[in-house]
């Protein structure tokens, strides 16, 4: 039975699916304004491994992932660049999806862009206006904030420590609000911004709705699990679950998941704090296997510290996988001995997605293997354990000639023929191919 931390309860849960053997689950994506940083491949990295993992247990799963492409930071970045907010936005949707594929991220189910919900999010405004939880105010929208029955419990707030932070705020903004804890729905155009029809006149979304709109849209009034970085917990999250369950009267979210930060030099990674690398700039030096390795083998919910020894550690790590996973077939192995270590890689999975105990079990695997037990079948459950972490082997040259080429070796020699043995073994090794003549027979490792 897997286990989920659930933010909302905190706690771990078993999880129990709205339908059986399927996930419907939902990951806050980027603002498309810029290259993402590491700390977002991050949270894509941890959703895509908790999502293959899933897969791995044998669930189908719905994965939808939004892109923000309407926002102040587009705005303002398309008027800088000379550029529509659909082009500007389309070039780092592009380069999002060029990052993401070097990480070796799944593509999403489906990544909806809001510029093609607007209609959706439009009714969905007009729905909770009439249901009492929203009201218009100077052509703008904005959510009654009172009304949500435990509002930011997720961020384990009560109202009154928010209304005391709000306290005293009073901004163009605020004034337009019965409360100033109440959160935009609908903004109001300005002059030579972005701006859709709608029954309260010429405007655009919130960010919150978005979210809301298409998860309810695409997987319905329920959804198994949301997920994203803990930064979205409040007030993104807190304002999902208010505006969704006041319009569908259902409960919006079974599961909440919220993924750790990438700290440089243990200070949170950040554009505000300018301490952050693009993946785009990372992937320059890094390779996006050992980007991806290191971002996927510590635990989700814990902060990971981005350094040059921790990516130089999941390089080694990384060769010494692949090595095992290369070795050379033996004739015979215990499968039960594997069998222990798989179910031991699931018990570890199963607590939480803990990536840093499973990854531990596959090194005990590839140490297993590196002891000579090797055949066609445990390779193949070995390379579903690691496509759990992203990681897929790309075979340059095949295994079946390199068999054939020291089984012809072997019969030269015995044939006493050492000129071709030796010009055999100089083949091999010009591959990156070590032969290792031992009592059991020839064994071989890649470079
Ligand atoms: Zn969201």
């Amino acid at each position: 039975m897997i286990k989920i931390y659930d933010t909302m309860n905190r706690s771990l849960r078993d999880f129990v699916p709205l339908e059986e053997n399927k996930v419907k689950m939902y990951v806050c994506g980027p603002t498309v304004y810029n290259y993402i940083h590491v700390g977002n491949g991050r949270s894509a990295v941890a959703f895509d491994t908790i999502r293959r993992y899933f897969e791995y247990r044998g669930f189908e799963v719905a994965y939808i992932s939004n892109f923000t492409d309407v926002d102040d930071k587009i705005i303002k970045g398309a008027r800088e660049a000379g550029m529509s907010t659909k082009d500007f936005s389309d070039k780092y949707i592009a380069a999002f999806m060029e990052d993401t594929a070097a990480l070796g991220i799944k593509p999403a189910t489906r990544n909806p862009r809001v510029i093609d919900f607007i209609d959706d999010i439009i009714a969905f405004v007009a729905d909770l206006i009439e249901k009492g939880f929203a009201y218009e105010s100077q052509g703008d929208v904005y959510f009654r904030v009172e009304k949500s029955q435990d509002y930011a419990k997720l961020a384990n707030k009560s109202l009154e420590d928010l209304v005391m932070g709000a306290s005293g705020r009073m901004d163009e903004e605020t004034a337009r609000k019965e409360n100033p804890l109440d959160f935009a729905l609908w903004k109001s155009a300005k002059a030579g911004e972005v701006s859709w029809k709608s029954p309260w006149g010429e405007g655009r979304p919130g960010w919150h709705i978005e979210c809301s709109v298409m998860a309810t849209e695409i997987l319905g009034d329920t959804i198994d699990i949301h997920g994203g970085g803990a930064d979205l917990e409040f007030p993104h999250h807190t304002n999902e679950i208010a505006q969704s369950e006041a319009k569908t009267g259902h409960k919006f979210v079974n599961y909440w998941m919220h993924n750790g930060f990438v700290n440089v030099d243990n200070e949170k990674m950040s554009k505000s704090l300018g301490n952050f690398v693009t993946v785009h700039d990372a992937l320059k030096t890094i390779d996006g296997q050992i980007l991806r390795f290191f971002l996927a083998t510590q635990h989700y919910r814990k902060p990971i510290n981005f350094t040059e020894k921790a990516i130089h550690d999941a390089e080694v790590n990384l060769k010494y996988l692949k090595n095992a996973y290369e070795q050379s077939f033996s004739d015979q192995v215990n499968q039960a001995e594997f069998q222990v270590l798989l179910e031991k890689f699931q018990a570890a999975m199963d607590e939480d997605f803990n990536t840093a105990n499973g990854i531990t079990v596959v090194f005990e695997m590839a140490k297993w293997i590196n002891s000579g037990n090797y055949t066609a079948a445990i390779k193949e459950q070995f390379a579903a354990v690691l496509e759990v972490f992203g990681i897929v082997f790309t075979e340059e040259v095949l295994d079946a000639d390199i068999e054939n080429l020291i089984a012809e070796r072997q019969e030269a020699r015995a044939n006493r023929d050492f000129a071709r043995a030796d010009a055999i073994r100089d083949q091999l090794a010009a591959q990156g191919i070590k032969l290792l003549d031992t009592k059991e027979g020839v064994r071989w490792t890649r470079d």
